[in-house]
């Protein structure tokens, strides 16, 4: 790859290498004056950028390793959540979330700090027990839960070696049903702010700067949980949505109601496509849920 996912960044890579073993790496890490790690490319900003060497995971080996007894899995960290999803789902088992697509890799978005929805749902950062790195002198470290730093290793950013493989928390696999309400508004949103988004297990809101008709709230239902049939005057959709208005739904995850695998809800598109809406760039803002806009308004 030469540029990052959305094509606003062009890599200037002295040299890439992808090495197939973490043997190799190693060595590489020795001999090298910097590496950085890239994971799947999407971050938006230069950050997976270098002008040295950057190591690239598409040749290492793809095992995972669950563990029953502590209830976590081994991944490799190139891997993409959406191929672990559905190695976990096929043996039982499950990841507590996942982010809007399945196509990033783990030690990719692990590092950053990326995340799903849910109020009661951690970041995916939030899932790691411990994690194996190369540092630059070529040797391994492994950092776990409860050693000093150890949350500054895990969202590292990139800076503090090559993640070479995650434990993560894993529980019993479970079935989610997806829900759009249709004609939020911006006003009902956030007088309702709490109430909505502690609707479902998993809850985002759409709107547009200049949604007059009101957006859109997608609701992940786990099951035995069930969906209203109104929610501050908006109400299910009857037909497939796609997040962007007017955009073709095929590449988002199944909605309408229909119960199905975790894996193929949480996340709001499809692993078999690439949800683009062609020349992009997103940022983010974060605001503290007690500083919702009625707060801020006083
Ligand atoms: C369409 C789209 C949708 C997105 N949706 C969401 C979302 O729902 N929620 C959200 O929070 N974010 C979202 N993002 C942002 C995305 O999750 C982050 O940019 C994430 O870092 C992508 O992972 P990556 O593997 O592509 O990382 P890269 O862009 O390849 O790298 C990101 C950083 O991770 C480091 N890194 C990668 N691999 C390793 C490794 N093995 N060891 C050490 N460091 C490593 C890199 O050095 C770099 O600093 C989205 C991005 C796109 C393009």
């Amino acid at each position: 790859m030469s540029a990052n996912w959305s094509g606003t960044v062009n890599f200037r890579d002295a040299l890439r290498v992808a090495p197939s073993s973490v043997e190799e790496l190693q060595e590489l890490a020795s001999k090298s004056a910097r590496v950085r790690a890239r994971g799947s490319a999407h971050c938006f900003n230069d950050i997976a950028d270098t002008s040295a060497t950057a190591i690239t995971f598409e040749n290492m080996p793809s095992e995972i390793e669950i563990n029953k007894e502590s209830k976590t899995v081994r991944v490799p960290a190139g891997m993409k959540y959406g191929e672990l999803a559905v190695a976990l789902h096929d043996r039982g088992w499950a990841i507590h979330n996942m982010a809007s697509l399945p196509h990033i890799s783990i030690a990719g978005a692990v590092a950053t700090a990326t995340h799903g929805s849910g109020v009661g749902n951690g970041n995916l950062a939030t899932a790691v027990e411990s994690l194996e790195l190369v540092l630059p002198d070529g040797s391994l470290k492994r950092i776990s839960k409860g050693d000093a730093r150890f949350e500054g290793y895990v969202v590292g950013l990139g800076l503090t070696g090559v993640v070479v493989n995650l434990d993560l928390a894993i529980e019993p696999t479970f079935n989610i049903a997806q829900t759009v309400y249709r004609g939020m508004s911006r006003e009902s949103y956030a007088a309702n702010l709490d109430e909505i988004m502690s609707l479902a297990y998993s809850v985002s809101y759409f709107t547009t700067w200049a949604a007059a008709g009101g957006g859109e709230v997608w609701a992940k239902f786990k099951s035995g949980t069930t969906a209203p049939t109104e929610l501050f005057e908006a109400y299910p959709a009857t037909s497939n949505r796609h997040p962007l208005p007017g955009l073709n739904p095929e590449p988002c995850t199944e909605q309408m109601a229909l119960s199905g695998p975790w894996h193929l809800r949480l996340p709001h598109f499809k692993m078999e496509f690439t949800p683009s809406a062609g020349d992009e760039i997103q940022s983010e803002f974060f605001v503290a849920r007690n500083r919702d806009p009625r707060h801020c308004r006083r």
